[in-house]
């Protein structure tokens, strides 16, 4: 077993390092006051590579091992959430669901647009009435002569208005379940299809969260990503690889609440002396630490089973529960050790705090993720 990292993989992590906090820390607090997606920082993300993730080169991609993979989602979830949502979203759901499921025509139309910034992509699976029970899809695509006529509403789409390409799953047979389940891919420019804001969000303030509207969509059949009934085993494969990237802008948020506390700690003053000093300011620190690198190296266990081509569902439901709930956890703490100053936006804590917490409900629950892992190690479903 080996901990160290390989030239290449510190040459990655140092560069997107580097881009984090040059191009993306600067503008990050005016950006989430003002609620504003800055498409530019995803152009800037694809002139230097970090937009092809483990993509192959022929693709675009910048054919990334997934260690390294994690570490850039790491490195810009440790600056913003919001544009590590849209990382997690154009890399993990749409570039590598279409790496692992599509055509070689749908791969070669597409890749090398959305690794380049041409176009942005996003996931469309929930519905009002279909979050954890994803199965339940209402949507529905009807065969036509010459495609498929959608028609539904999904909820809570990350990168939906800023969107070129919709990953868009329905029901083509409703007695059939979820094997009547497809998936298509949509271009959002299609008549019939809009993007409906979503305001008042906890968090997240400077990422783009939609409704997607599809009224008599119509798609033409190569839209079709896999077979009819694929959709379902398309919608939680795309989850696997979606949670890993999850869990790594988690170890993020915790290690950039690690870096604020630090600071904070050895500069902030109380009783005649630095509050690093008190004990108890160190335990919330120590705690933060030691769960950061627990998160990580469950991410990094994730990543490895993945570079050896195996499933790593059961790795990354472990990681993404425990790095979801590590920097949620980390956040609340970060704010104690800032005080009342952590309450204000002059600190990142706070917002650290309001963008960690989405992390325990998008990509599945963490409630979902203890039934995933509850059942791999039991041999026992208990979702139903
Ligand atoms: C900011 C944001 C961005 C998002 N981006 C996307 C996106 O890009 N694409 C996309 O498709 N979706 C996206 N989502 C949706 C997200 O994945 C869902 O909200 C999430 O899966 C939960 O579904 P739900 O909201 O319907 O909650 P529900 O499924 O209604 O769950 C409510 C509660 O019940 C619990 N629960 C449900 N079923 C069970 C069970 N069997 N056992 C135990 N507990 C259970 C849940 O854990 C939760 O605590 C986003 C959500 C948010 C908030």
């Amino acid at each position: 077993m080996d901990f160290e990292l390989n030239a290449d993989q510190k040459a990655v992590r140092d560069m997107a390092r580097k881009f984090a906090d040059e191009v993306i820390a600067p503008g990050v607090r005016e950006r989430d006051i003002k609620h504003e997606f800055h498409a530019d920082i995803v152009k800037k993300l694809a002139e230097v590579g970090l937009l092809g993730g483990p993509v192959p080169e022929k693709y675009g991609g910048a054919g990334l091992d997934y260690i390294s993979h994690a570490i850039v989602t790491e490195e810009v979830g440790r600056v913003d959430s919001a544009v590590r949502t849209t990382l997690s979203v154009h890399i993990s759901l749409v570039e590598l669901t279409i790496l692992r499921y599509a055509s070689e025509e749908q791969k070669r139309r597409y890749l090398p647009e959305l690794t380049s910034g041409r176009m942005i992509g996003c996931y469309g699976l929930t519905e009002p009435d279909a979050g954890s029970d994803a199965a339940n899809q209402q949507t529905t695509a009807v065969k036509t002569d010459t495609g498929w006529l959608l028609n539904g509403n999904k909820m809570w789409i990350s990168n939906g208005g800023v969107s070129d390409l919709a990953l868009v799953f329905a029901q083509t047979d409703k007695p059939r379940g979820h094997k009547g389940i497809a998936c298509f891919l949509v271009p959002t420019d299609a008549p019939g299809f809009s993007a409906p804001i979503i305001e008042g969000k906890l968090g997240l303030w400077s990422s783009n969260t939609t409704e997607l509207v599809l009224e008599n969509v119509e798609v033409s059949d190569d839209a079709l990503m896999g077979e009819v009934g694929d959709g379902f085993k398309i919608a939680m494969g795309a989850l696997d690889s979606g949670r890993y990237s999850v869990a790594a802008g988690c170890v993020g948020i915790a290690q950039g609440c690690v870096d604020a506390s630090v600071k904070y700690a050895t500069e902030r003053e109380a009783f005649g002396r630095k509050i690093a000093g008190f004990q108890l300011v160190q335990e919330l620190i120590a705690d933060m630490v030691v769960q950061t690198e627990a998160a990580r190296l469950l991410t990094w266990k994730a990543g490895h089973v993945k570079n050896q081509g195996e499933s790593a569902t059961f790795e990354t439901s472990v990681a993404k529960y425990y790095a979801t709930e590590a920097a949620l956890k980390a956040a609340g703490d970060a704010i104690r050790v800032h005080g009342g100053y952590g309450y204000s936006n002059e600190y990142p804590v706070e917002r650290f705090l309001r963008d960690a917490q989405v992390n325990v409900l998008y990509e599945g629950t963490s409630q979902i993720q203890k039934l995933i892992i509850g059942s791999h190690v039991t041999g026992v479903r208990a979702f139903t």
